[in-house]
């Protein structure tokens, strides 16, 4: 299998490649050439597999012969027994063919860990291999540092950075981070804000000179193409186990760079019946904008209580603009260097197309609540911000009431105890069994100005091989 760049001028590049590059060198995102289709009767045969032995059949076609089928079974089987349900994705009735896939049963509780859990592996894999060393560095508001450091903790071919700025990032979250051991793991506390953090990152991957050629920086934000491919797999499981193939399926995705929903996108194209895919977004809501009136204009960033989904662009809808526009890279680089400058818009005809599969919906911090607390009543079941989000959005967007509709649930609500207070409800969400001791374990991270060469001079000091 070979991926291209969604700007049609970067080289094509195999799967070891990809999974350790970031962006393409003409600033685009990879792509599969061509992507693996599934007939029905193939997909009815995986009825009853289990969730590691489903991810393989989804999964392969991508890795092709960059990993031997049977290491890959192996690594996919370590990777899913660490998530807390045997399912690993369980579903949960909400209504009458209405439904929440519980994809925060991984160390993290968020649904990262479906793809960065089996990320960490396939870079050790591949890096053992090729007797190379990387360092990760990143910059996380929440969920993706924690989600990225569970995934690497083991890695012996990885050190990895994490940056967030210092006491603006929730406790839960800090301490999901922090107190991870492993003399790999390396968290920076930078007296600035998530955006100088960024920043910081993006400058570094621009010039590695700080590692003094010894080593490259590897990234694992939801541009990297294994993060996406991992996600293909739970559309398919839901459906299986919902009647599917040989019905349809209507999926409500909570979203911020579209790299969630766009696993559904390629899982459709694959060949799973999906009639419907719902983007949902809270107040910053670009994605919405653009779905219902094709116009794609940057707004500033809102801080809402559903902070996953805090984001002013989208980075992966560039994969489905490529596709929108008949996979033509040129037309893709125009279009986002004008989209830079101000507000574009797409050929009406391609608009409409997209409209076919995709609907949308925003919903504020009033209406988030509203669902938590009303689910709540109904079901004794708490969500949390940003499912609720996917579950409203499902609720206002649906189109027929005869095919289910399947909200996925990106995140435990005891990561999110505010939102719940603010809905109103006294009842306090748990942190489950693992994780319990929590705010007892030792932290561990270094305070740092915010100031880059005071950051790359203590990565370039603390990666192992320094
Ligand atoms: C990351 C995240 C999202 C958004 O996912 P995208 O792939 O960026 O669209 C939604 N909810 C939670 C809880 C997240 O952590």
């Amino acid at each position: 299998m070979r991926y291209i760049s969604t700007r049609g001028e970067a080289p094509a590049l195999g799967f070891e490649d990809v999974l350790l590059t970031g962006l393409a060198s003409d600033g685009g995102l990879y792509v599969p050439e061509s992507l693996p289709h599934f007939s029905l009767e193939e997909i009815r045969s995986w009825r009853g597999l289990s969730y590691s032995e489903l991810a393989f059949n989804v999964m392969h076609p991508f890795v092709d012969d960059a990993i031997p089928a049977d290491d890959f079974r192996k690594m996919l089987d370590d990777t899913y027994s660490v998530f807390s349900h045997q399912s690993v994705a369980p579903l949960v009735q909400l209504d009458a063919n209405e439904w929440v896939m519980e994809l925060f049963r991984g160390p993290t509780l968020a649904f990262k860990d479906f793809a960065l859990q089996l990320l960490g592996r396939l870079l050790d894999y591949v890096l053992e291999k090729r007797k190379q060393h990387v360092v990760i560095m990143g910059a996380t508001s929440g969920d993706t540092g924690s989600a990225a450091i569970e995934g690497c903790r083991r890695c012996e071919h990885v050190d990895i950075f994490i940056l967030h700025p210092h006491e603006r990032v929730s406790e839960v979250q800090r301490r999901q981070m922090t107190t991870v051991k492993g003399d790999n793991i390396h968290n920076i506390a930078v007296r600035g804000n998530f955006d100088d953090c960024q920043r910081m990152v993006k400058e570094s991957f621009g010039n590695q000179g700080f590692l003094a050629g010894k080593t490259q920086l590897a990234a694992v934000n939801s541009i990297n193409w294994a993060r996406i491919m991992a996600q293909i797999v739970y559309y398919f499981q839901a459906s299986l186990a919902l009647g599917g193939p040989d019905r349809s399926m209507a999926f409500s995705v909570p979203t911020g760079n579209f790299g969630d929903i766009f696993a559904g996108y390629l899982a459709k194209k694959m060949g799973l019946p999906i009639s419907q895919l719902v983007i949902a977004t809270n107040r910053n809501d670009i994605l919405h904008r653009f779905m219902s009136g094709n116009k794609y204009e940057q707004h500033q960033l809102e801080h809402t209580l559903s902070p996953s989904m805090d984001i002013m662009v989208s980075s992966n809808f560039e994969r489905l603009l490529f596709d929108l526009h008949g996979r033509d890279g040129q037309a893709v680089k125009t279009l986002l260097e004008n989209a830079s400058k101000g507000p574009v818009s797409i050929e009406d005809y391609r608009w409409k197309h997209a409209r076919k599969l995709f609907d949308s919906d925003a919903v504020d911090d009033k209406g988030t609540c509203e669902t938590i607390r009303e689910i709540y009543e109904q079901n004794e079941y708490l969500l949390d911000p940003h499912t609720a989000i996917g579950v409203r959005a499902a609720r206002n967007c649906r189109r027929d009431s005869s095919v289910p509709m399947i909200t996925l649930g990106t995140a435990h609500p005891a990561k999110f105890p505010d939102a719940i207070a603010e809905s109103g409800l006294t009842v306090k969400p748990q942190l489950p069994a693992h994780m319990a001791d929590l705010f007892e374990r030792d932290e561990n991270y270094t305070v740092l100005d915010n100031n880059i060469a005071g950051v790359q001079e203590f990565i370039a000091k603390h990666w192992k091989n320094a």
